[in-house]
């Protein structure tokens, strides 16, 4: 289990990182996070962690668009992690959760004059959903924070009310996830991951100002459709009826990795099985981030293990 955390600018016993109720980030939701995984690879006897220069980028990005001064850059951050995952020593795959928070204890809500803290800790993470079998998504009765109210391009603590408020629903409805749309009735994305389609021979996938999250899945899958599948690509507003028809779905992230949707609003996709060019992209996906294709290894950064702990 996890034994410790980046806090307060240095590594810390997990015990030791904790913040009082009083926290504004606690109350108002004023915090924004990364989610990274690490992928142990048994053969190389090595943790590979995906990208995770760029989810830094991002989430520094995202730390902009509420204000916060983080005295870090991303590839410092990135030094930071390698330290805290050598001290932790995972032998399985793992989740990497960095989050940045208006610290100050205290009561009104804004965005100045707020201290910023910043924390990171990694826990063991398998499959979040299936990604052998497909899933079944329902429309959500919910629809997507706007970039007028909450902008979705940012991990924003506070909107992921927004995804509980969708995933729960999902579940409770007897679905996995849910497909969700924007203000306009048009595609964003699922309750925590990109949402992406095949029709006649096409990658199609929602533009990233359709109140989407600027996935690191999402652009890699689109590079690698390109660059490995020769599919052509197209970011584009996606109509819900044109989710019915399309020949294959699929969501992605880096939680829910490559998933392929198998239904919509008890629609069958396609011919209800995992399709062709899903299963292509799960192969190149998997091999990629387990260290397993030498071509994308600038995507991975491998952990010297300080000490050897079986997960
Ligand atoms: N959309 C939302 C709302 C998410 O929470 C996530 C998971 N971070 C994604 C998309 C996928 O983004 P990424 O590929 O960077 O993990």
């Amino acid at each position: 289990m996890t034994r410790f955390a980046f806090f307060n600018g240095k590594i810390v016993p997990i015990e030791e990182a904790k913040v009082s109720v009083m926290t504004h980030a606690l109350n108002y939701g004023t915090g924004c996070f990364g989610g990274i995984r690490g992928y142990w690879n048994r053969a190389h006897e090595q943790l590979y962690v995906f990208r995770m220069v760029d989810h830094y980028r991002r989430f520094l990005q995202s730390a902009k668009l509420l204000l916060m001064e983080l005295d870090y850059s991303a590839e410092e951050l990135v030094e930071i992690t390698v330290d805290l995952l050598g001290r932790e020593g995972w032998t399985q795959d793992c989740y990497i959760r960095p989050l940045a928070y208006k610290s100050t204890e205290g009561i009104g809500v804004r965005l100045h004059n707020l201290e910023d803290g910043l924390t990171i800790f990694s826990v063991p993470m398998g499959d979040y959903l299936p990604v052998d079998h497909g899933i079944r998504l329902g429309t959500s009765s919910w629809r997507r924070v706007d970039d007028t109210a909450i902008p979705a391009r940012g991990k924003i603590s506070g909107s992921y009310a927004n995804s509980a408020l969708i995933k729960t629903e999902a579940q409770f409805n007897g679905f996995d996830d849910a497909l969700v749309l924007n203000q306009d009735g048009h595609v964003s994305e699922a309750s925590a991951a990109n949402f992406l389609m095949v029709r006649n021979g096409k990658l199609i996938t929602t533009t990233i100002s359709d109140n989407v999250l600027e996935g690191i899945v999402r652009s890699s899958v689109l590079q690698l459709a390109q660059e490995q599948l020769g599919l052509p690509v197209e970011e584009r507003p996606i109509d819900r009826s044109e989710v019915y028809i399309a020949d294959e779905a699929f969501l992605c992230g880096t939680g829910v990795q490559i998933s392929p949707v198998i239904s919509v609003d008890h629609r069958t996709i396609g011919n209800g099985e995992v399709g062709p060019v899903v299963t292509q992209i799960q192969k190149l996906f998997f091999d990629i981030v387990r260290g397993n294709d030498p071509a994308y290894g600038h995507w991975l950064t491998a952990v010297p293990q300080r000490e050897l702990v079986m997960g």
